[in-house]
C-alpha cells in the first residue's frame, strides 16, 4: 500500500525535514545498485541518526502498514536494498558511530552505519586486527555486512560475518528495540536471536548496532602469486598449505589464465612470469613466524610434486600489493568485456575440480562462445562463476540468458551438494530459486519466523521468501 502524504509528514518529523529525501532525482544513490540490475522508486528516503528514531519510524510503519527496505551501503549484489514502489528506504547512513573499542576484551563496539573500512582503521588504532574484508569495504556498512552475512577475503582463517558477532541491537518490526549487545564469548541461555538476524537480509528487524570480535594483529605476513596446471592442483595446495602452516593460510584466491589475460589487458600490472599458465592462485599466510621462509619451502614442495609450475613471493609491501591488485582487478575487468552473468555459488573445497570442469561444459554447451571465469575463494569452495558475453555479441541479448545459463550452472551445483548463493544473499535475484533449493519443511520454518517477527510483512517485502 503506498503511504498516505500524512503518514509521510509523521515519519519526516521523526528524523527532521533535514534528513528526507523525497525528490527522484536526489534519491538515485539510494535507487541504483552496483551491477544495474534494477532501478528502484520509493516515495521517500529517511536517514535517522539513532536507534531511538528508527525505532519510532519502525512504530509508526507498523500502525500505518508502510513498507520499509532498509539499507547500509548500498553495495549488495541480489537486490535486496532496493525498494520496488511503495517502500520506504531506511538508510543506516548517518549512524556512524564507533560506541566502545575493548582492546581487553577483544571487542568493538558499533552503530550499524559505519563503513567496513573504518571498523578495520579503529581495531588497527587500538592494536588489534578485524578481519572482514571484501573488495566493496570503502563502501558497505556492518548492517550490511551482518544482515547479508557477508563472505569475503579472510573467511577460510575468521569465518563469515557470522562468525565475527558476539552481538546485535535489533530494532523490530513495531518499534520494540532489542538490545542484544553482548560481548561474550560464551552464552547458552536458550536460542540464539542474534543469528536469525544475521543473514535475513532486513526481512526480521533491522539492526541498529552490533558488537564484533576484534584478533591480535597477525606479527608476520607471506604472500604469493603461483603459476599452476589445474583447480585440482590447486586444491591439493591449499590442502599441502594448511598442513605444513598449522591452520595459518589466511587468503587462497583462484584465478584462470582468461581473467588474468583480461587484467593484463586493461590494467597497467605487469606478469610476472615467462609463459602463461591455465590457472593462477593467490596464496597468504599470515600469523606470527618466518612466514616467508615457510611459503618458500612449501611451494618448492608443491614444484616437487608437480603442483605448481612457477611462483613469485612479495619481498616489500609494495610487492605484496602488486599481487593483490591483481586479484582485485579481476572485479572491474569483467565490465570492460562487455555484458557479464554472475554466479555466486559453493560446493565443498574437495568438488571444486568438477565444478569447474562440469560447470564450464555445462556453459559451453548451452553457448559455445561464451567465456566462463570461474574465479574467488577456492579455499571456502565459493567461486564467483562469471561468464563473460561471446566477442561482438548484443550485450544485452547476452544478459537476456542470465536465467537459462544459470539454471544450467545450478544443475551442477547442486549436483555437487553445493549452494546457488554462497555470500551474496538471496535479495531479489534468488528468491524464486527459493522453492527448488529448500526443502518444503524449511520454507515452512522460514515463512513461520517470518509471520512471528513480522506478521504484517512490512521489512524488506518481495525479498528472500518466494511469493
Ligand atoms: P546493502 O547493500 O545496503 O544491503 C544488503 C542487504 O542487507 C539488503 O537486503 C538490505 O535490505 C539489508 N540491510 C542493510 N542494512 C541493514 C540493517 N541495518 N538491518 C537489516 N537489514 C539491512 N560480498 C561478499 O560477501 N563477499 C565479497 O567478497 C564481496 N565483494 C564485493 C565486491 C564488490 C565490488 C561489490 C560491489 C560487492 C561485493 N560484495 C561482496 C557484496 C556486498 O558488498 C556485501 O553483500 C555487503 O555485505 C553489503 O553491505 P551493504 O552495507 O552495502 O548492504
Amino acid at each position: 500500500m503506498m503511504p498516505s502524504p500524512e503518514t509521510l509528514d509523521r515519519l519526516a518529523a521523526v528524523t527532521g525535514e533535514k534528513h528526507v529525501i523525497r525528490s527522484e532525482a536526489d534519491m538515485q544513490p539510494y535507487l541504483h545498485e552496483w551491477r544495474e540490475l534494477w532501478v528502484g522508486h520509493s516515495p521517500m528516503v529517511l536517514r535517522p541518526g539513532s536507534t531511538e528514531e528508527v525505532s519510532k519510524i519502525l512504530s509508526i510503519c507498523h500502525e500505518t502498514r508502510t513498507a520499509v527496505v532498509p539499507q547500509s551501503g548500498n553495495t549488495g549484489l541480489v537486490g535486496g536494498q532496493i525498494p520496488f514502489g511503495e517502500e520506504i528506504v531506511l538508510s543506516l547512513d548517518r549512524m556512524t558511530r564507533i560506541r566502545n573499542v575493548d582492546a581487553r576484551d577483544n571487542s568493538i563496539t558499533v552503530d550499524a552505519g559505519v563503513i567496513l573500512k573504518n571498523i578495520q582503521d579503529a581495531a588497527e588504532a587500538a592494536d588489534r586486527f578485524f578481519p572482514l574484508s571484501l573488495a566493496s569495504e570503502g563502501s558497505c556498512r556492518i548492517g550490511g555486512n551482518l544482515s547479508t552475512n557477508a563472505g569475503g577475503l579472510g573467511v577460510i582463517a575468521y569465518g563469515n560475518t557470522r562468525e565475527l558477532c558476539l552481538g546485535l541491537e535489533v530494532v523490530l518490526a513495531d518499534g520494540r528495540i532489542w538490545n542484544g549487545l553482548k560481548r561474550l564469548r560464551k552464552d547458552n541461555t536458550g536460542y540464539d536471536m542474534k543469528n536469525l538476524f544475521i543473514g535475513a537480509e532486513g526481512t526480521l528487524g533491522i539492526i541498529t548496532g552490533a558488537v564484533m570480535k576484534l584478533f591480535p594483529r597477525p606479527t608476520d605476513r607471506a604472500t604469493g602469486f603461483v603459476a599452476l596446471p589445474s583447480p585440482a592442483a590447486a586444491v591439493e595446495l591449499l590442502l599441502l598449505a594448511q598442513a605444513r602452516s598449522g591452520g595459518r593460510v589466511a587468503a587462497i584466491e583462484i584465478l584462470p589464465r582468461n581473467g588474468f589475460a583480461f587484467t593484463l589487458k586493461h590494467f597497467a600490472i605487469r606478469d610476472p612470469f615467462a609463459g602463461a599458465a591455465p590457472w593462477y592462485i593467490l596464496l597468504e599466510l599470515s600469523g606470527s613466524g618466518d612466514l616467508s621462509a615457510l611459503l618458500t619451502d612449501l611451494l618448492a614442495e608443491a614444484a616437487e610434486k608437480g603442483l605448481v609450475i612457477d611462483a613469485t613471493i612479495a619481498q616489500s609491501e609494495a610487492q605484496r600489493e602488486d599481487i593483490w591488485r591483481i586479484r582485485e582487478a579481476i572485479v572491474d575487468v569483467q565490465k570492460r568485456e562487455g555484458g557479464s552473468i554472475k554466479h555466486d555459488v559453493s560446493v565443498p573445497v574437495s568438488a571444486i575440480p568438477d565444478l569447474i570442469t562440469r560447470g564450464t561444459k555445462a556453459i559451453l554447451d548451452y553457448m559455445p562462445e561464451a567465456r566462463p571465469m570461474p574465479f574467488g575463494h577456492i579455499g571456502d569452495g565459493n567461486l564467483h562463476f562469471n561468464v563473460s558475453q561471446p566477442v561482438g555479441m548484443d550485450k544485452q541479448a547476452f544478459l537476456d540468458s542470465w536465467e537459462e545459463m544459470g539454471e544450467r550452472l545450478y544443475a551442477v551445483v547442486l549436483e555437487l551438494g553445493g549452494s546457488i548463493s554462497a555470500e551474496h544473499g538471496i535479495g531479489r535475484l534468488k528468491r524464486d530459486k527459493m522453492k527448488k533449493i529448500k526443502s518444503p519443511v524449511e520454507l515452512q520454518m522460514m515463512q513461520q519466523l517470518k509471520a512471528l517477527f513480522d506478521p504484517l510483512g512490512i521489512l524488506n517485502p518481495h525479498k528472500v521468501l518466494p511469493e
